[in-house]
């Protein structure tokens, strides 16, 4: 099933030729080891020498699929097929070479991480490294080259079908933790592919939709994550977008490709089309694509094959277009060791991976509200809990479309919630609701049981499938589905102890009649293969809750920027992102709208106390240009995490900026009556906008407003500061 590795076969038979006993007759003219194929010559030497060494027939096969996820190996060099694969939470199972359809391989189980937008819930760039490990061991267990993730377009509608697959709604938080990702899976020689690039924000008309946005929107809040993905992050690959920007295919986009992202930003790794996402051979060529992928047979069709060839030979385009094309794919190939005899091995499906699956999940889950400490529960005061919802019992991992994953295991919240306490409390199960029909009878049964029972645990939400939570297609609407509002209006009346537990990968509208008598409500997001444990140690108390918000939860869908001002989904073949820079609390704090549950908002079992802020200004240059310092203090009787997030204000403006952005955060854990004195800094960036007309950043001298809270509207400390010389930057 496996394809030879035909590199470590060559360097096995080098490495046999230099220990064979001195009786054997030296080779007089051994012909000296090429240089491409010497691990510790520089990666640009070994580069070109392997360029140098391919024909027109080899260097095509490299810019275009010879199957679903491959391109072709080149045995004569011991080059070998490169494989990509998805996807941004777990490593894809196998399909067969010419479709998305399952192989039916019975060793392409992996460990299914929760989603990543419950990674953006953590806000912590830890974990994202352990999430980045996870995904490259696994992956390089499992043959892979590039893995195509992780995802980081911007949630620009609490609707967008692949919310779930990104991270949130803020840039800088997205960066921060997309930095990590990309490191930690590059560490195991595999490279990421961060995607997709850019402005791909709905499902609704994702193959042609034309994006339209100003320029200093594009930089503010579209781009960053990318840039700092690739920059910082080192991703060695990038892939282009479904949709059109600025009446361009992004996968062959000057302006994004060439301009942006290979001229400004110097990435030196490869363009990868989204599957099938490649429309045009001359734009492809010509703007930036460097891999054609996601078509079918016959694959020498397409944009990227023959009549790129053809084109060649006819002089159409300079041959220096396929060598710089080339030459990208043997960078990432040589980067990521695959011809050196040390490449790291991987493992799959270890203690230590499901370990971390499960940590990350924990950390993920939000506690939106905890009145009258209603959690965690005790089980040693419990006789009796009503466990309902068909999430309780539903598995979520192989769902997503590209996203899927088949996970070796899934603890359900029903397992976790018995294999935590079902020896000693008596669990009753009763779905309450159905995804797939109306079944009155089920809200009765429910309600029965909540009223027989201690506490009743609602697991509803959404589901991981189309309309849901799901590629291919946005939410019509931000309410929960099959009848779950009067399930729980019902479920409450009945059992005042009552918590509810949603299970989704975006935000969705709360009932207020429900909200207003629920004690605590959870957000535990799709927590992958170890879900239920996760949320079975939060529910009682075995883990404090530390997760916020990376996306603001409305509280109906027309107070949400792109709905408000009727510019989603666009029409005839255009969306106009007109709320411009107001994307997520940006718009809500800006316009004083009340969210329901703001960005960056999580509780804690413990009390977090804020004091002490100093805001010492820097001496400016590559160094910050002020440090943010302040105590938080845990006053509570636990043990707990707060996340301490720091929004930056311009007071006096020269032009329109968003009332406060995040420019920094820190996830700090703390013992009960621990203090610690956080210190962060802010360079230039953080007091920045971007300047169409000198194309660049200006940090603007003047006066600036520092909050410093537990979420975006939960603010503890605020201070002044003042910049005092303008500076500006690229
Ligand atoms: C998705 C990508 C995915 C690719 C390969 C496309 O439909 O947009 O995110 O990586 O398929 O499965």
């Amino acid at each position: 099933m496996r394809t030879l590795n035909f590199p470590l076969l060559a360097l096995a038979l080098f490495g046999l030729a230099t220990v064979l006993p001195a009786a054997t007759p030296p080779v007089a003219s051994a012909t000296p080891r090429p240089v491409y194929l010497d691990a510790a010559a520089p990666l640009e030497s070994r580069v070109e020498d392997l360029l140098g060494r391919l024909t027109l027939e080899e260097k095509i096969s490299l810019v275009h699929g010879d199957s679903k996820f491959t391109t072709a190996a080149i045995p004569r060099l011991g080059l070998p097929r490169r494989w990509f694969s998805d996807g941004p939470h777990g490593v894809r199972e196998d399909t067969l070479p010419d479709s998305f359809q399952p192989a039916g391989h019975t060793d392409d189980f992996a460990t299914c991480l929760p989603i990543l937008l419950a990674l953006a819930a953590t806000w912590n760039p830890d974990a994202a490294r352990a999430y980045g490990d996870v995904i490259g061991e696994e992956a390089r267990q499992r043959g892979k080259d590039v893995m195509l993730g992780p995802g980081v377009n911007i949630a620009r509608t609490p609707l967008g079908g692949r919310t779930s697959e990104f991270l949130g709604e803020d840039p800088y938080l997205a960066a921060r933790l997309a930095v990590s990702y990309v490191r930690a899976v590059q560490s195991h020689d595999v490279a990421a592919c961060v995607k997709h690039f850019a402005a791909n924000n709905q499902e609704t008309r994702r193959m042609s939709v034309d994006v339209e946005m100003d320029e200093r929107t594009l930089r503010e809040i579209y781009l960053p994550a990318f840039r700092a993905a690739v920059q910082e992050g080192g991703a060695w690959a990038v892939m282009g977008a479904y949709n059109k920007f600025r009446g361009q295919f992004c996968c062959h986009n000057d302006y994004l490709l060439n301009r942006v992202l290979k001229g400004e930003w110097g990435f030196r790794g490869i363009v990868v089309s989204d599957w099938n996402g490649t429309h045009d051979t001359r734009e492809a060529v010509r703007n930036g694509l460097d891999v054609e992928m996601g078509t079918t047979q016959p694959y020498d069709d397409y944009y990227l094959a023959r009549p790129f060839r053809e084109g060649l030979q006819k002089g159409g385009f300079p041959s220096a277009v396929l060598d710089d094309k080339v030459r990208r794919s043997l960078r990432v190939m040589l980067a990521t060791h695959v011809l050196d005899a040390g490449r790291a091995p991987g493992s799959i499906n270890t203690v230590a991976h499901q370990t971390a699956a499960r940590r990350i999940a924990e950390e993920a889950i939000v506690l939106l509200k905890n009145d009258r400490a209603a959690l965690p529960l005790d089980p040693a005061k419990l006789a009796s809990i009503a466990v309902i919802g068909e999430n309780a019992t539903r598995l979520h991992a192989y769902g997503g479309d590209s996203a899927k994953i088949k996970a070796l295991y899934e603890v359900s919240p029903l397992d976790g919630i018995l294999r935590r306490i079902g020896d000693r409390v008596t669990v009753t199960y009763s779905p309450g609701y159905r995804s797939k029909d109306a079944a009155p009878d089920l809200v009765e049964r429910a309600v029965a049981a909540a009223r027989a029972a201690d506490v009743a645990i609602v697991i509803g939400g959404l589901i991981h499938r189309k309309p849901f939570d799901c590629e291919g297609a946005d939410r019509s609407d931000m309410k929960l589905p099959f009848g779950q509002d009067e399930l729980i209006r019902r479920v409450v009346a009945a059992n005042p102890h009552t918590i509810v537990v949603l299970v989704s990968g975006s935000p969705v509208e709360m009932d207020a009649a429900w909200l207003a008598s629920v004690p605590a409500v959870v957000e535990a997001w799709y927590g992958g293969s170890e879900a239920g444990n996760a949320l079975a140690r939060v529910l009682f108390g075995d883990v404090n809750p530390s997760g916020k918000l990376p996306c603001t939860f409305p509280r109906r869908l027309a107070d949400s920027p792109a709905h408000a001002l009727g510019a989603y989904p666009g029409r005839d073949g255009l969306v106009r992102y007109e709320e411009g820079l107001l994307v997520g609390y940006r718009w809500f704090d800006t316009k004083k709208i009340e969210p329901l549950f703001p960005f960056g908002h999580g509780l804690s079992y413990t009390h977090f106390e804020y004091s002490a802020l100093k805001i010492v200004p820097g001496s400016g240059g590559d160094g910050p240009v002020a440090t943010v310092e302040f105590e938080i203090a845990n006053t509570g009787a636990r043990e707990g995490a707060e996340v301490a997030q720091v929004y930056v204000h311009e007071n006096a403006a020269s032009v329109p900026r968003p009332v406060q952005e995040l420019k920094a955060f820190r996830k700090v854990s703390l013992q009960p009556g621990e203090k610690q004195t956080v210190s962060l800094p802010l360079g230039q960036e953080a007091f920045a906008y971007y300047d169409p007309a000198r194309q660049g950043w200006v940090a603007a001298a003047g006066e600036f407003t520092i909050h410093v809270g537990s979420s975006s509207r939960d603010v503890r400390l605020t201070g002044g500061f003042k910049l005092a010389a303008t500076s500006f930057a690229p």
